[in-house]
């Protein structure tokens, strides 16, 4: 099989050929037709986080494609049927968040492009059980981004608790932010959106976003209490620490800040505000397959749709320079074959 591979962390990646790894019984064997492209895999293969990833490693947790062999113990999934393999390669099944439907908190998870090779390749190996199937009337390339950038932003959304009506902030309209825009609106909250470029702005305004601001020329949290009276949620996707910290001075009482995007800094939050107003500040990882599934239906109905452009295995390293410099709007998406 053909990968896109990081043999050194902070090193570009190389394109090579790997033997196709074997199906154990419980695996699936998918020939991948599209890998998006996540900023995880960036800060992946940079080593940006306290956990470093599992070397040599071919990235990816967007990978969807075809099933061309399944396990002797699989009789769930057969041969041709359309699946994506995401963050969530396997969890235990049996610690207190699995049984409780918290498995992507498992501490016994094993994550795509992380901890096991991902989609950024001709072939991935899968674990059946945590596959999901894609809708027929999704092509590959509109399915791919759901797999991680959908998922999380939906379950971010529903962790702020916030209901039809009530007001949420999207901080970072890039892959992930995106499309928060659309299933907040889709769940209908009112939505305000933060980013520094003016690009991404407009497309979040083409979405039905109320309220554009742009973070880097503009008072964002005095402009969000002013006008609307603070938010009653906020999901931050921004890759940079000043967002979040945004977003914590443009929560009302008692609301609820989903932080999602993965800068390797800290965020100092006010204790004195925390307590008096009852702010909520949750993490969210990625979402559940049920989660995924629900995520999934949403993009089968078109209530939401990803941004993408296509690119080859090849460009890998080109995307990531283009990443890195804020320069991609919506999800980019390898096409594999
Ligand atoms: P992206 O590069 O596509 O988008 C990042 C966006 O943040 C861009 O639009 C950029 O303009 C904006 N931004 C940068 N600095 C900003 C600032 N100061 N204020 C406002 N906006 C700013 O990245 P992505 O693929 O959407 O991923 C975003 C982050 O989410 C990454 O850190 C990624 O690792 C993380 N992530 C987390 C999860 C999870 O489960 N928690 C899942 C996927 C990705
Ligand atoms: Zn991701
Ligand atoms: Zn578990």
């Amino acid at each position: 099989m053909k990968v896109a591979i990081c043999e050194k962390l902070g090193e570009k990646l190389t394109i090579k050929e790997l033997p196709t790894p074997k199906v154990g019984d419980n695996d699936c064997l998918v020939k991948i037709k599209a890998s998006g492209v996540c900023h995880t895999d960036l800060h992946a293969v940079t080593g940006d986080w306290p956990i470093k990833p599992v070397l040599p490693l071919v990235p990816g947790h967007e990978g969807v494609g075809e099933v061309i062999e399944v396990g002797k113990n699989v009789d769930f999934l057969k041969v041709g049927d359309r699946v994506g393999v995401p963050w969530l390669y396997s969890a235990c099944g049996r610690c207190e968040w699995c049984v409780g439907g918290r498995e992507t908190i498992c501490p016994f998870a094993q994550y795509s492009g992380y901890t096991k090779n991902g989609g950024y390749a001709t072939h991935c190996l899968a674990d059946a059980k945590y596959v999901c199937k894609i809708p027929e009337n999704l092509s590959y390339e509109a399915a791919a981004p759901i797999f991680c950038a959908g998922v999380t932003t939906y379950k971010a959304l529903k962790q702020t608790k916030v209901i039809p009506g009530g007001w949420v902030g999207i901080f970072g309209i890039g892959g992930l932010g995106h499309l928060a825009v659309q299933y907040a609106i889709a769940m209908g909250m009112k939505v305000v959106v933060i980013d520094i470029d003016d690009k991404k702005l407009a497309l979040a305004k083409k979405y039905g976003a109320s309220l554009l601001i742009n973070g880097a020329k503009e008072p964002t949290s005095e402009i969000i209490n002013k006008k609307i009276g603070g938010l009653n949620g906020a999901v931050v996707t921004a890759v940079a620490k000043k967002p979040f910290l945004d977003a914590f001075n443009s929560i009302r009482n008692g609301g609820t800040m989903a932080c999602v995007g993965l800068p390797p800094e800290n965020m100092e939050v006010p204790i004195f505000d925390t307590v008096l107003k009852e702010i909520n500040i949750t993490g969210s990882l990625v979402g559940t397959r049920l989660d995924l599934q629900e995520a999934l239906d949403f993009a089968a109905i078109g209530k939401v749709a990803a941004e993408f452009s296509t690119a080859k295995l090849e460009d890998i390293n080109e995307i990531f320079d283009k990443m890195k410099a804020g320069e991609i709007t919506g999800r980019i998406v390898l096409k594999i074959d």
